[in-house]
């Protein structure tokens, strides 16, 4: 184990991490081992080869560490640079949306745009906005268009998810998405991911029967989309039982619905 690189690592490394002391200790050493031997053999060629030998092996170490030491301050110096963002939305008082940027990283960026998809346009509406958010800071408030939920369809729940667009100093940054649920009645609610009825349809006979897919744990519109179209093949192959384990449990209203 001893010639392995792990052991010479280790062993560089103990030896960097001693201190000054020991390496000053072990060169002196060599450098007085060295005087011996020209003094004892004044007409030898040894000595001065294994100085130039020693000196060539120092430099290249020295050489080797401070490369490493480039190549890591050069790594850090680009990652300062980076867009590193937290995100969400909440309501107000008075039911209006706003979106919250926290910015986690070491250099400010811009907020330059909030995009949003909903359940049933899948392409992404962009709103927009323009606000700096400083290293280390969280910003809230920033203004959200929330005339989108007006224009769909009045259902009681309105599936969405956002993603932040960021302009940072070396790259514009777009964030995941983030799926969120906002029930619209009796009065305007916000929840983080998918809660109410995702109504599914089956494929082959076109029922529905109050079908709703099972939606915790969904993080954003497109593994939704994905695990619904899951459900629906699940659909298909069982119609018409209509058996599959992403469908939520059956409750009374669609026996009901279901027998008639
Ligand atoms: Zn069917």
């Amino acid at each position: 184990m001893i010639g392995s690189p792990c052991a010479w690592g280790a062993t560089l490394s103990s030896l960097l991490s001693s201190g000054k002391s020991h390496l000053l200790g072990v060169s002196v050493g060599i450098a007085v081992a060295l005087i011996a031997l020209v003094l004892r053999y004044p007409a030898s060629t040894v000595p001065m080869t294994v100085a130039t030998i020693l000196l060539f092996c120092a430099v290249f170490a020295y050489v080797l560490s401070s490369q490493e030491n480039i190549k890591l301050l050069r790594e850090q110096l680009a990652r300062q640079e980076l867009v590193f963002v937290d995100f969400g939305l909440k309501l107000d008082e008075t039911g209006s949306l706003s979106a919250w940027a926290a910015n986690l990283g070491t250099s400010s960026f811009v907020v330059s745009g909030v995009d949003v998809r909903t359940q049933e346009r899948s392409t992404s509406q962009r709103c927009p906005v323009n606000v700096v958010v400083p290293a280390g800071k969280l910003k809230s408030k920033i203004p959200f268009d929330d005339r989108i939920f007006d224009t769909l369809r009045s259902d009681a729940f309105v599936h969405f998810d956002i993603s932040l667009r960021c302009d940072g100093l070396v790259e514009n940054h777009q964030t995941r998405w983030k799926g969120f649920t906002v029930e619209r009645r009796p009065r305007r609610q916000l929840e983080e991911g998918f809660t109410g009825l995702w109504g599914v349809a089956c494929p082959k006979c076109s029922r529905f029967d109050f079908m709703g897919m099972r939606t915790e744990g969904l993080p954003n519109l497109d593994s939704a989309w994905r695990r619904q179209t899951q459900l629906e093949n699940d659909l298909r192959a069982s119609c018409p039982s209509h058996r599959s384990a992403l469908l939520l449990p059956s409750n009374g209203k669609k026996q009901l619905v279901g027998v008639s």
